[in-house]
C-alpha cells in the first residue's frame, strides 16, 4: 500500500490542509480558519484522522524554530500571531496524530512548490515574496530552503521612507512590511488595498516601496527567479511597474537580464505553498 502525504499551509488567516498521493496528485483538501490555537489544531488534526499519513509537511507563519536538531524544532516563537507563542507544531502534530512533520517557513514552502512544479523549474537562486497581511520572503539556493542561523526575515528589511509614514509594524514602525504590507496601504490610503482604484497614485508608490525591497534582494542575494504573491499582488498592473522601479532604482549597475522573466506571478497560482508544504512531507518519489 502507498503511504499518502499531508501538507498544511498554516497562515495568519487561513490554514490549507491537503492529502496527496503526489504533490500535484492531492486527493482531498480543506481550508480552516486560523483562530485560537487549540480550536484550529483540532480542526486540523479532525482533517488528518481518517488516513495513514507517511509525514506531514508544514510551512507556517513564523517566527518558528527550524532547526531540526534543537529540542524545540517547530516552536512558534513570538506573538506575531495572537494566541501562537509557545506552539510547538512539531509535537502537537506527534502528539495527535502520531506522525513526524517536516517544517518549513510559509514563504520557503511557497518557493519549493515553484522551484518543482511552477515558474523556478530552471533556477537556482529562487526569492518568493508574499505581500498581503505582512510581508515575508523565502529563498532557495539549488532547491534547498536558506535558513541561516535563524530563517529569513525579507518583510522587516529597512527601506526609505522619504514621506516619514509611521508604518504599521508591530516591532519595527516603518520596516519593508509596515510600508508596503496591505494594511500598511489601507493605513495609509484610509481606504483598503483591495478597493483602491487602479489609476489611484496608490499603486505607483506601492511599486516604489516594493521596488526598494527586491533591490535590497538583488543586492544581498543575486536571484535568477523573484516571484511576487500574496493578496496585494492580485492588482497585476504592479507587476510592470515594480519591474521599471527595479530599472530605475538599481541604475543599470549590473545587468539585470530580461525583468519579465526575472520577477513574475507564481506559476501555481494560490496553490505554491501547498504544493511546497506536500514536497516537504516527502510524497513518494519526488523528492
Ligand atoms: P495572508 O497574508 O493573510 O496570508 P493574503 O495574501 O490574501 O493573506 O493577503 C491579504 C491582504 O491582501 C489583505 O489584508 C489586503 O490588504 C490585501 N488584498 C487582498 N485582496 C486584494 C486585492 N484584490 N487588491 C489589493 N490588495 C488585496
Ligand atoms: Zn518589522
Amino acid at each position: 500500500m502507498t503511504l499518502l502525504v499531508g501538507g498544511v499551509e498554516l497562515g495568519g488567516t487561513k490554514c490549507v490542509l491537503a492529502v496527496a498521493k503526489s504533490p500535484i496528485e492531492i486527493l482531498h483538501r480543506a481550508v480552516v480558519p486560523t483562530e485560537n490555537p487549540k480550536k484550529t489544531l483540532q480542526n486540523i488534526f479532525d482533517f488528518f484522522s481518517d488516513y495513514e499519513l507517511n509525514r506531514i509537511g508544514i510551512g507556517t507563519f513564523g517566527p518558528v524554530i527550524l532547526d531540526s536538531e534543537s529540542k524545540d524544532y517547530g516552536l512558534l516563537i513570538s506573538e506575531s500571531k495572537k494566541g501562537w507563542k509557545n506552539i510547538n507544531l512539531s509535537r502537537e502534530f506527534s502528539n495527535n496524530l502520531q506522525v513526524d512533520t517536516t517544517i518549513d517557513t510559509d514563504v520557503n514552502a511557497a518557493a519549493i512548490g515553484e522551484y518543482r512544479y511552477g515558474v523556478g523549474k530552471d533556477s537556482q537562486t529562487i526569492v518568493y515574496v508574499t505581500i498581503g497581511t505582512g510581508i515575508g520572503g523565502g529563498l532557495l539556493v539549488n532547491g534547498k530552503s536558506h535558513t541561516g542561523d535563524f530563517h529569513l526575515e525579507l518583510g522587516h528589511m529597512r527601506i526609505p521612507n522619504a514621506d516619514n509614514f509611521a508604518g504599521i509594524c508591530k516591532f519595527h514602525g516603518d520596516c519593508w512590511e509596515g510600508l508596503a504590507s496591505g494594511p500598511s496601504m489601507e493605513k495609509r490610503w484610509g481606504i483598503s488595498a483591495s478597493e483602491l482604484s487602479e489609476p489611484h497614485p496608490a499603486w505607483d508608490k506601492e511599486a516604489e516601496l516594493l521596488a526598494y525591497g527586491i533591490v535590497s534582494i538583488i543586492a544581498n542575494h543575486s536571484p535568477d527567479k523573484i516571484i511576487l504573491g500574496g493578496g496585494v499582488m492580485k492588482q497585476k498592473q504592479l507587476y510592470p511597474k515594480v519591474r521599471s522601479e527595479v530599472l530605475r532604482i538599481w541604475n543599470d549597475y549590473t545587468p539585470l537580464g530580461n525583468l519579465s522573466e526575472m520577477i513574475v506571478e507564481p506559476g501555481l497560482g494560490l496553490d505554491s505553498g501547498i504544493v511546497g508544504a506536500l514536497i516537504l512531507g516527502g510524497g513518494p518519489a519526488q523528492i
